[in-house]
């Protein structure tokens, strides 16, 4: 679980988010979706801990992880630039952070190979990026977070710069993942129609406020204002 509790976050003079308060429940899909700027990513990097809160406190499973470093909060995040690393292998990139955390050998072999399977990716393990489409890109870079065993995913526009195709196509795998792993996972876009499609939790924000939280369907059926109306696409 993780819950955020009067969080608010300011650069210089300029609040992008007034006072907050949001639970995200263990294994739940949940989606922050919002026009560019109503700060989706401030929040995710709020909560993976790669921005200081400027007020408020942050809960992972109960404990107060305000002020950890990312690596201390268990928690994954997936970037739209994938920051592959260019010069090493697939195998390389994913087991990198694993490295990194002095891990023996055989467990990292363990995971990654786990990784490949669960993300289809055995058959060009041995290439570097270069050689690899965005799609494939895209999952070595869910990999390295997979093998991290995270107790959430953090997934910021993971498929912005894909093809309309391929984004469809890569949207059904993430979703996919999320009914193996059972892990919780937080996904930005702003997207109506992957909000729809893949969350079990919406919840809509404007110039860093929440409009409503619920279920696509809820949202759909019940949009408490004309923003959240406009926003999913409800005919109300
Ligand atoms: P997009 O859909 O375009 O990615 P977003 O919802 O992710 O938008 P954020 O990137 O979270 O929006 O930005 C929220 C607000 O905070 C914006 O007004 C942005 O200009 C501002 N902001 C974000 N990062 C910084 C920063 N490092 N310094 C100053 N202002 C920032
Ligand atoms: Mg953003």
């Amino acid at each position: 679980q993780i819950q955020l509790k009067q969080v608010t976050k300011s650069f210089g003079d300029v609040q992008v988010i007034p006072p907050l308060d949001l639970t995200i429940q263990d294994g739940e899909f949940t989606v922050f979706v919002g026009p560019s700027g109503c700060g989706k990513s401030t929040l995710l990097r709020l909560i993976a801990g790669l921005e200081d809160i400027t007020t408020g406190h942050i809960e992972i499973d109960g404990v107060d992880a305000t002020d950890l470093v990312p690596a201390k909060r268990g928690l994954a995040m997936v970037f739209q630039s994938y920051a592959l690393y260019p010069h090493m292998s697939v195998r390389k990139n994913i087991a990198f952070p694993l490295k990194m955390a002095k891990m023996d050998q055989a467990e990292i072999d363990r995971r990654v190979d786990a990784a490949a399977r669960v993300l289809n990716l055995a058959d060009y393990i041995d290439r570097r990026p270069g050689q690899l489409s965005g799609g494939q890109r895209q999952r070595v870079a869910i990999g390295r977070a997979i093998v991290r065993e995270p107790s959430a995913f953090l997934f910021d526009e993971p498929l912005s710069n894909l093809d309309a195709a391929l984004r469809v196509g890569m949207r059904m795998e993430i979703s996919e993942l999320h009914t193996k792993l059972a892990t919780t996972m937080v996904y930005v876009t702003h997207d109506q129609v992957e909000a729809m499609t893949m969350a079990d939790k919406i919840v809509v924000l404007q110039a860093g406020v929440i409009e409503q939280v619920g279920s696509p369907l809820e949202l759909y059926r019940a949009p408490r204002n004309k923003f959240v109306a406009g926003f999913i696409g409800s005919p109300k």
